[in-house]
C-alpha cells in the first residue's frame, strides 16, 4: 500500500490498474479513521480490485467559525489502518495540491441542500461537491462507499452523479455506533467525559422518535416536538435541528406518508454531533 501526496501520483496508479483491466473503489474522508470508515473500506475491498482512500480535510466545506484548525488529525494511524483493512493507496494531499493558486470552479446544489444541514452550515455542501467531482476525476472509481451517518451528504452525491451524469456507482454503508449508541464520529474526541454521557441524548432521542411513528403517529410536528422536549432535559445539548424530511427531496414534510429521514444536529458543550434515521412504511 501506498501513501500519496500528489495527483500525479493517483492517476499514474489508476492508468496502470486500468490498462490491467481492475475495478476500482474510491473512500473519500476526512481521516482520523474509526470503525465507521472502516466499514466502508472493507465493503470496497471486498467489491473491487482495487481501493484508494483519499484522507483530506477539505478547507472549502468548513465555514469561517468552524473547527478547521482543531479538526483532529494522524496520517500514520490512518495510514496503517488502511494498510491492515486491504487499502491499495492513501491519497493525502496537501490543500495547496487540490485547490492551486486561483482555483475558481465550483460544484454546486440547489433543493436538497436547503434544509437539515445545508441551513446551519450554507457553504458546506458547495465544497462537498466540489471535492468529491475533484476526487472521482482523480481516481475515476467505479463505485465510491458513503456513510449514512452524513445522510444528507449520501443524497446529495447521489443526485449530483444522476444530474452531471458521473459514471461512478454511490454506494451508502449503515451507520456504526459505538456499544451504547452513540454514533461513531471523529468529532467524538473532542468531548470530555461528561460530554461524552450527554451525547447519548441522540442516539436516545431518535429511538423515542422511531418508536412513535412505529406506533403509528403520523404527524411530523408531534414527533419533533417530543424529541425536541427530550433533548432539553439534556442540560450540556443545545439543538441545531431536529427535522423529519422527504428522503429524496430533503424536504420537509408534514405528515409522514412517504420514506422519510428523520435527522438531528445538536451541539454536545462546542461539539456538533449530527445523527439519524429513515422510515418507510412496511420495512
Ligand atoms: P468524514 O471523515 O467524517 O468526512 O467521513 C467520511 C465518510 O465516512 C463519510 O461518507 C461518512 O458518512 C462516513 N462515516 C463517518 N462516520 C460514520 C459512521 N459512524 N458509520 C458509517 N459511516 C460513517
Amino acid at each position: 500500500m501506498k501513501v500519496v501526496k500528489t495527483i500525479d501520483e493517483v492517476k499514474q496508479a489508476v492508468r496502470e490498474w486500468r490498462e490491467e483491466g481492475l475495478t476500482i473503489g474510491a473512500v473519500p474522508t476526512m481521516g482520523y479513521l474509526h470503525e465507521g470508515h472502516l466499514s466502508l473500506i472493507d465493503r470496497s475491498v471486498k467489491e473491487n480490485d482495487r481501493t484508494v482512500v483519499s484522507v483530506f480535510v477539505n478547507p472549502i466545506q468548513f465555514g469561517p467559525s468552524e473547527d478547521l484548525e482543531s479538526y483532529p488529525r494522524d496520517i500514520e494511524r490512518d495510514s496503517a489502518l488502511c494498510r491492515g483493512h486491504g487499502a491499495d493507496i492513501v491519497f493525502n494531499p496537501e490543500p495547496g495540491e487540490m485547490y492551486k493558486d486561483g482555483f475558481s470552479t465550483f460544484v454546486d446544489m440547489s433543493v436538497l441542500t436547503e434544509e437539515l444541514c445545508g441551513l446551519s452550515r450554507p457553504t458546506h455542501f458547495r465544497g462537498v461537491c466540489t471535492v468529491v467531482t475533484k476526487l472521482f476525476n482523480i481516481i475515476t472509481p467505479d463505485r465510491a462507499y458513503f456513510g449514512e451517518k452524513d445522510a444528507q451528504q449520501l443524497a446529495v452525491i447521489k443526485h449530483m452523479v444522476r444530474d452531471l451524469n458521473m459514471n461512478v456507482t454511490v454506494v451508502g454503508c449503515p451507520i456504526v455506533r459505538e456499544a451504547d449508541g452513540l454514533a461513531k464520529s471523529s468529532r467524538n474526541t473532542y468531548l470530555s467525559g461528561d460530554e461524552r454521557s450527554a451525547a447519548l441524548i441522540l442516539s436516545r432521542t431518535l429511538a423515542l422518535g422511531r418508536k412513535m411513528i412505529e406506533a403509528g403517529e403520523r404527524d411530523v410536528r408531534k414527533i419533533t416536538d417530543a424529541m425536541k422536549k427530550n433533548i432539553e432535559t439534556e442540560k450540556l445539548a443545545r439543538i441545531d435541528y431536529v427535522k423529519i424530511v422527504d428522503i429524496e427531496t430533503m424536504q420537509q414534510v408534514e405528515t409522514i406518508d412517504r420514506p422519510v429521514l428523520c435527522a438531528m444536529a445538536v451541539y454536545i458543550g462546542k461539539t456538533r454531533l449530527i445523527d439519524n434515521f429513515s422510515f418507510t412504511e412496511g420495512e
